[in-house]
């Protein structure tokens, strides 16, 4: 019999991993069967993790110059750098209204009462982090010592230094020309590794959910199950329309050609819920099944995996309305739109790694003098959320790119 396609396998990995989570959810995880087969689930599923992050730095510097150099040849670039930060703005700030207008239509929140989080919230200790500090750490990060960037895997800081690397050796022309085949081949070789990584992706993603799915605290979901109804509502509705309909709009692409195509990459995002790690399969899946350009490609992706986070802007901006209405303030128009701008600088500020929007949210509470606290509240679910909102991440990050080419042609 023929083996199913990678693609197709993948589908089957996550389907038996929420059906084998769900089966452990319910009969309990203390047997010796269960907490070998979690332990081992675990096992695979940071294995596979490794291994993504073991090729992402590499990858990431490789892709970078040498899509600045392509694109430099064509004169092209001031284009697609305009363009592509546009497009982030503009779709993180249609994620936020949705997300917004959604918990001021459905309030999730009112008439809950703070005490019954009294325990969890004496459990965690909020780092403050005021605006203007969280804004001078975002920038002072952009630029590092880039040995010390590769080593740590801040992919944000190579990414700049990358750029800077790309712009440089177009600039020296042939004088370099030998340095540019050199990242030619590295990335080259790079993608070649990635797709060995894939072949493990199917167990991976299952481990990883079964993992997630069995230690799930359930009793907490259906507390928060409106708020819960609210994020997951908005994101799919953000994923599924919104997000298509611009595709669309700009390319005539179908959401069915873009959801086979991308479907590898949007079920690693759900089960690894980081945005960085993906980043090698989003790759992939942008130049190998969506027919976008490596240089494209190579230069939005890594981009918008750290910078454009519609999923995780539409949840600080809904969360933070949701902690409103469970303190019980009221917020003016004008804390509506400061929670809006400073949603959107924290999703930027956010590095594409697990959980990592809960942290940032802190900010967003703060601006409008709610209590930093009351992340505690959300910590239960916010692995769960997390799926989704990284899932949405990444289908933005390959919309981009799509889209982004086409407006270059
Ligand atoms: N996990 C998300 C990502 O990697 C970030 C977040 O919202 O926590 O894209």
């Amino acid at each position: 019999m023929k083996r199913p396609s990678l693609n197709v396998q993948i589908l089957i990995g996550a389907a038996f991993g929420i059906l084998a989570g769900l089966f452990f959810q319910n009969a309990g995880t203390d047997s010796d069967f269960a907490s070998g087969t979690l332990y081992t689930a675990g096992l695979i599923g940071t294995l596979f993790i490794d291994l993504l992050k073991m090729i992402l730095i590499p990858l990431v510097f490789a892709s970078i110059v040498v899509g600045i150099a392509n694109l430099r040849q064509h004169s092209q670039m001031h284009k697609v750098w305009v363009n592509t930060l546009i497009f982030f703005t503009l779709t993180m700030g249609i994620a936020m209204i949705v997300g917004m207008a959604a918990s001021l239509y459905f309030k999730p929140g009112v008439g809950m009462e703070v005490p019954m989080f009294h325990d969890a919230m004496q459990n965690i200790l909020a780092k403050q982090m005021p605006l203007p500090e969280f804004f001078a750490n975002f920038l002072h990060n952009l630029f590092m010592n880039p040995f010390k960037a590769l080593a740590e895997g801040k992919v944000l800081a190579v990414v700049i230094f990358a750029l800077f690397m790309g712009i440089a050796l177009v600039m020296g022309g042939d004088r370099y020309k030998n340095i540019l085949v050199l990242f030619e081949e590295v990335l080259e070789i790079t993608m070649r590794i990635v797709n060995w990584v894939m072949v493990l992706a199917p167990y991976g993603v299952a481990a990883l959910l079964l993992k997630l799915i069995a230690t799930q605290d359930v009793a907490m979901l259906g507390t928060l199950a409106q708020f819960v109804g609210v994020v997951a509502g908005t994101l799919l509705f953000h994923g599924i329309v919104v997000l298509p309909l611009i595709l669309f709009l700009f390319t005539g692409k179908s959401p069915v050609w873009f959801w086979t195509g991308a479907r590898p990459a949007l079920i690693t995002a759900f089960a690894t819920s980081s945005s960085s790690a993906t980043l090698p399969i989003t790759m992939r899946c942008a130049t190998q099944n969506l027919g976008v350009k490596s240089e494209i490609g190579g230069f939005v992706i890594p981009l918008g995996a750290t910078l454009n986070m519609d999923g995780t802007a539409l949840y600080e901006a809904a969360a933070a309305l949701f902690i409103a209405n469970l303190v019980g303030v009221e917020l003016s128009f004008v804390q509506q739109m400061i929670v809006f701008f400073t949603a959107m600088l924290a999703s930027v500020g956010a590095p594409g790694i697990p959980s990592a929007g809960m942290v940032t949210m802190v900010l967003v509470l703060q601006s409008v003098g709610l209590p930093a606290e009351a992340i505690a509240i959300l910590l239960p679910v916010d692995r769960m959320l997390d799926t989704l909102r990284t899932t949405v991440n990444v289908e933005g990050d390959m919309t981009a790119s799509l889209v982004v080419q086409k407006l270059v042609k």
